[in-house]
């Protein structure tokens, strides 16, 4: 890489882009410990897909990476997150998913990393959806399922809880318990002060959400996920999810849903790119940027903004 983010950390750029994500935000944390205000990033549903031979191009891609540009503008932004299907993928040829999703990661660091002013240099990090489930490597080429992303020292992480495996989540109840209870205890290790931001790929089964029963956990699911929250209310600042394309709303920095426990605000995001497939196009291409205010350490979500491309 040219312009790495320090010489002696060049290496730093060739691992798992979660990794990259996690040790820019460690370095960050110093320059960012007195500000006040801060934003994260949520962008997801790029569906990405193979580029075209010759133009070495496809429009999802490439509308994507307007839309990063559009978000390099904006000041004091701790990271970006991915909700997950980076990628459109194929259901039965990981290999060709694999390509996909080298071609993402490429194009995020070309984007984000490369010829970037190391001052202004963004961490990026990324969930799994259910069309990243179509690569066999995804954990080697991005990091490991249901991490925990510290963004603000002492004060805010997000969780990628992983609920990536089918268009509804787990199919498998015990596999999502072990999820739950893997993110518990990575909760209960952290700083009493921290807030948690939940981002998962699929919504779970409540408020305007319960339409898309299709496309959201099934109702076992739910009920184990809301007991998770009910129990960690007080620490839980928002839910970000994704995944649905067709939802009704015109403005997505509303929440879909309150959580009346603790007022946990859901939100949904699910057009970061997304227009190579008809069933998209006419989805506009956004994502949602979370500006928190901080006072003493203790932490508050002051508003959701859209950025549209
Ligand atoms: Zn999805």
């Amino acid at each position: 890489m040219s312009n790495s983010y320090k010489k002696s950390d060049s290496s730093l750029f060739t691992k798992k882009i979660n990794y990259i994500g996690k040790k820019l935000l460690e370095t960050n944390q110093n320059s960012i410990r007195h500000n006040n205000f801060f934003s994260v990033i949520f962008i997801s549903d790029t569906h990405s897909q193979q580029l075209d031979e010759h133009t070495k191009k496809n429009s999802s891609l490439e509308q994507y990476c307007l839309l990063l540009k559009k978000i390099k503008l904006y000041e004091n932004i701790t990271c970006i997150v991915h909700g997950g299907d980076a990628i459109h993928g194929f259901a039965n040829n990981p290999i060709k998913s694999n390509t996909q999703l080298k071609q993402f990661i490429a194009s995020t660091k070309n984007e984000l990393y490369e010829n970037t002013n190391p001052l202004k240099i963004i961490p990026f990090v990324m969930n799994e959806g259910n069309h990243d489930y179509t690569c066999n490597n995804f954990n080697k080429l991005v990091g490991e399922n249901s991490d925990i992303i510290k963004a603000k020292r002492h004060c805010l992480d997000i969780i990628l809880l992983y609920t990536g495996y089918m268009h509804n989540g787990f199919s498998d109840l015990t596999s999502f318990k072990k999820q739950l209870s893997y993110v518990e205890n990575k909760i209960k290790k952290e700083h009493k002060m921290v807030k948690f931001i939940i981002d998962m790929h699929i919504p779970p089964q409540i408020g305007a959400f319960v339409k898309y029963s299709n496309h959201t956990l099934n109702s076992e699911l739910t009920t184990e996920f809301i007991k998770f929250i009910n129990k960690y209310q007080s620490r839980i600042i928002s839910v970000t999810t994704h995944h649905i394309h067709n939802f009704n709303t015109s403005d997505f920095s509303l929440p879909v849903y309150i959580h009346p426990e603790g007022n946990i605000p859901i939100y949904l995001t699910s057009s970061g790119g997304n227009k190579d497939s008809n069933k998209h196009s006419k989805s506009q291409c956004k994502c949602l940027k979370m500006n928190f205010v901080t006072d003493k350490n203790k932490i508050n979500l002051k508003d959701v903004e859209e950025i549209v491309l």
